[in-house]
């Protein structure tokens, strides 16, 4: 990420946080397994100020990505991580702000040169979607593969779909596992939790407040949690037709900023970063407001979370 916005990023932290801000600052830069935020706005709604939800983390130059919102592959590059690095894709759920470039990542690393196995992990119908992007772009594949003597893309590709939590993949850097998580309608819906040997990750993905989001995430170095202001609410729905409809959608399938501090605490987790923020482009709510939110039950530091943020 450029270096002069990470700086700002943390002047603005110091301020806010205080203290605080100096241990993460310290953890960030020493740790081997690296997490890097590449969207962090909730909704699928292409905006100004923030990408749709995507998250990296890097081990060993080997790169798990965590859900494909609009722009997933860009926010890479613009993150430094080098497409061909991309070996496993874990999409939580089938909304199009987690899933519009699932197949555009896979499809677009291999046109900057990538030609090893991907696996691909997430509730159904995975399977058929990566099947119909590939019989929708074979035109293209083909011409690529004959005409640029690339690898043929389809076969790298292995799909594994999830229906229940648990253990979803141990390699030899990672342990990853999975609990359903509450998103209705939309199920199933997955958190992910991701251990290596320096430090352990959670991605809530889109969730009510979770006791098995708790469980999971129990005395987690850094979670990632979906929020929600709600004090902001009733302003964001006002610009659209569907006002209600989506009010209570958000508010049946989505945490409070204030819920997911007690997630947090709940969990033990060391860090808590709001993440998938909605509304994410309201002037009007601060990143004070979301700290303050979340910090009236978790005790631990709070991020905000930024496009390009490593933590
Ligand atoms: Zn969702």
């Amino acid at each position: 990420m450029p270096c002069i916005s990470r700086r700002a990023f943390f002047a603005g932290a110091v301020t806010l946080m205080g203290a605080l801000s100096r241990p993460y600052k310290i953890q960030a830069q020493t740790a081997k397994t690296r997490l890097i935020l590449l969207g962090t706005g909730g909704g699928p709604r292409p905006r100004k100020a923030s990408s749709a939800s995507a998250q990296v983390i890097i081990r060993n130059n080997t790169a798990y990505v965590i859900d494909c919102g609009n722009g997933v592959a860009r926010q890479l590059v613009l993150a430094d991580v080098p497409l061909p690095t991309l070996r496993h894709i874990f999409i939580t759920h089938d909304h199009s702000d987690h899933t519009a470039d699932y197949g555009n990542l896979i499809w677009l690393a291999w046109t900057a040169g990538m030609g090893t196995r991907v696996d691909t992990w997430g509730p159904p119908p995975l399977a058929k979607m990566t099947r119909l992007f590939f019989e929708m772009n074979a035109q293209d594949i083909n011409t690529r593969i004959a005409d640029e003597g690339r690898v043929p893309l389809v076969p790298l590709v292995h799909v594994h779909e999830l229906r229940e939590g648990g253990l979803v993949l141990r390699d030899d850097q990672i342990t990853v596992r999975a609990a359903l998580v509450d998103h209705p309608p939309v199920r199933p819906a997955f958190a992910y939790r991701f251990d290596a040997e320096d430090r352990s990750i959670v991605i809530s993905g889109d969730t009510a407040r979770s006791d098995h989001l708790v469980t999971l995430a129990e005395g987690a170095d850094v979670l990632v949690h979906s929020a929600v202001y709600l004090p902001a609410l009733d302003r964001l729905v006002a610009r659209v037709p569907n006002a209600a409809a989506l009010k209570r959608s958000i508010i049946a399938g989505q945490t409070s900023a204030e819920d997911a501090g007690r997630v947090a605490q709940a969990a033990g987790v060391k860090t808590l970063v709001l993440s998938h923020l909605v509304p994410a482009d309201d002037p009007g709510v601060t990143d004070q407001m979301w700290i303050d939110a979340a910090r009236i039950h978790f005790r631990g530091p709070v991020i905000v979370g930024k496009d390009l943020l490593e933590v």
